[in-house]
């Protein structure tokens, strides 16, 4: 029994790669959703689905950054603040994963949880920016940085293709692009001015 469990083992660890089970899920659970392929001034994806609609782990890995207090105003409109509600993770690939405008963050999503793909992030809603819009997740691709670099967090590739291949359970990873464009702009590129 045992050396049969084992055979098994090693049978999975050696299957090739496109036979495994996808390891990316999209980031919206069990709701209709709507997203465009393009986003103002940079790379993101803004995911329209009804309010508290689940945000998910799209793949398995540590929560990085939680904000649970939205300090947006339309008076000031600071690029920090106008994620309202956010969390990022960092996958199990080393690319970084982040989703704002939530409504509510379950009080169990802290720095440095290990998350399941598939797990439950936040809920969909319309903070920060998105404040009178329609609830959105605003979802963004980047390598991982030290805290609180929001041009990066934001979004620094185009996410609607990898979105379009988990949608269908197909995987696609986003590494060899976070990589190219981490090589073009550098780690911490300067804050833009919008
Ligand atoms: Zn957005």
């Amino acid at each position: 029994m045992f050396r049969k469990v084992f055979i098994l083992i090693v049978l999975a660890a050696t299957m090739p790669s496109a036979q495994a089970a996808p390891i990316y899920v999209f980031p919206v659970a069990n709701c209709e959703v709507n997203y465009a392929r393009a986003h103002h001034d940079y790379p993101a994806t803004d995911i329209l689905a009804k309010a508290g609609c689940k945000f998910v782990a799209p793949i398995n890995g540590v929560v990085n950054e939680v904000n649970r207090v939205d300090r947006w105003s339309g008076k000031t409109n600071l690029g920090i603040d106008r994620g309202g509600l956010y969390v990022s993770i960092i996958g199990e690939d080393g690319v970084r994963y982040y989703g704002s405008h939530l409504r509510s963050i379950p009080a169990t999503i802290v720095p440095g949880l290990n998350v399941l793909a598939g797990q439950e992030l936040g809920s969909i809603g319309s903070t920060g920016s998105a404040r009178g819009t329609a609830p959105h997740l605003h979802f963004g691709i980047s390598w991982p940085t030290s805290e609180n670099i929001w041009w990066v967090r934001r979004g620094a590739v185009l996410p609607w293709k990898y979105l379009d291949a988990w949608k269908k359970g197909k995987d696609l990873s986003p590494v060899k692009a976070v990589n190219a464009a981490l090589a073009k702009a550098g780690e911490i590129p300067p804050v833009p001015k919008k």
